[in-house]
């Protein structure tokens, strides 16, 4: 996916033309993969541009940093206060935003104390698994490559690290002209996709894999379980072996970027019928629903960029 740069970038503190949010080829995240991040969207909405559960998104990044025994130089309200300012800043509606906090500069070694850089990006951003396939659905394929077994590196941050798995995954999905690749846990159940969680129909009912499944506890997948459950869809998670993959009724992924991503076949099965289904849809109409006010905001997801 090319990028179109915006102009303007906060980092360490202040807003700055992109050009200059660089960092030391020494610092620590380039060599052991020492950074936590978020991704996270904001909508047009009938009261103005509102960023999508900005404050979980961003308590998830402390998370993350708590793993890692990462110190924040920021407060959680100053980096919600750094994401309204880049989208302001750079005029968006419509776009993804990408806070960022990495080991930088100082000492060397696994456990050097290094200061904690801190940066927020933000830029206009489309679908991310290509055009039309919110509506067409993608093909997908079970990866060759496993998630990491849960007490090597831990599945719940979201750290620079993992990314190296999820590319495995998504590269070798693409060269083989798949739309996206779905990793299987190290006990070989299903996990998720390289970027998004998995959401399985049977008879009606939601399906999803758990945390312990070696997944990014995903707040799109917290969001559909929260709007299906108050909409009578019941919602299970569990443990889903492989080949239900191919006896699924309907499947999809979701995630910030994916948003809700029907699959149509996986290993070459079409999935169902072969086209997103009727839960696939509603759970898309619920959820695109936030934004155009047809589905009440009931848990103030919405927080307003002003
Ligand atoms: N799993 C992985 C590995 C991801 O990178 C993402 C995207 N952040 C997700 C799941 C979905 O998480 P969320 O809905 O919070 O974006």
């Amino acid at each position: 996916m090319t990028m179109q740069y915006p102009d303007w970038i906060w980092h360490n503190g202040r807003i700055k033309p992109w050009a200059e949010a660089t960092t030391h080829v020494m610092s620590h995240a380039l060599h052991y993969g020492s950074s936590v991040f978020e991704g996270i969207r904001s909508y047009e909405t009938p009261n103005g541009p509102a960023i999508f559960r900005l404050t979980d998104h961003n308590r998830r990044l402390f998370a993350s940093a708590k793993i890692y025994e990462m110190a924040m130089p920021y407060s959680l309200e100053q980096i919600n206060a750094a994401c309204r300012e880049v989208i302001k800043a750079n005029g968006l509606t419509r776009a993804y935003l990408r806070p960022l906090a990495y080991r930088g500069l100082g000492g060397f070694g696994l456990s050097a104390e290094t200061p904690t850089d801190v940066a927020v990006a933000a830029w206009k951003m489309g679908a991310y698994l290509g055009d039309g396939v919110l509506e067409e659905g993608i093909d997908a394929c079970v990866s060759s490559w496993q998630r990491f077994a849960p007490n090597t590196i831990p599945a719940g941050a979201k750290a620079g690290g993992n990314y190296l798995s999820g590319q495995l995954v998504a590269r070798e999905a693409r060269r083989l002209g798949f739309g996206e690749g779905i990793a299987l846990a190290s006990t070989g159940l299903l996990s998720e996709g390289a970027g998004e969680n998995l959401f399985l129909v049977f008879d009606g009912a939601l399906h999803t894999t758990p945390v312990s499944a070696a997944l990014l506890n995903g707040i799109t997948r917290n969001t559909l379980m929260t709007l299906a459950r108050d909409a009578g869809i019941p919602v299970i998670e569990r443990d889903i072996p492989r080949e239900y993959l191919y006896l699924c009724d309907e499947l999809f992924m979701c995630g910030t970027a994916a948003e809700i991503t029907p699959i149509r076949s996986v290993d070459g099965r079409p999935v169902g019928t072969g086209k997103p289904g009727p839960l696939t849809r509603r759970m898309q109409e619920l959820f695109f629903g936030l934004f155009d006010g047809r589905t009440p905001d009931r848990y103030g997801w919405l927080e307003y960029v002003g």
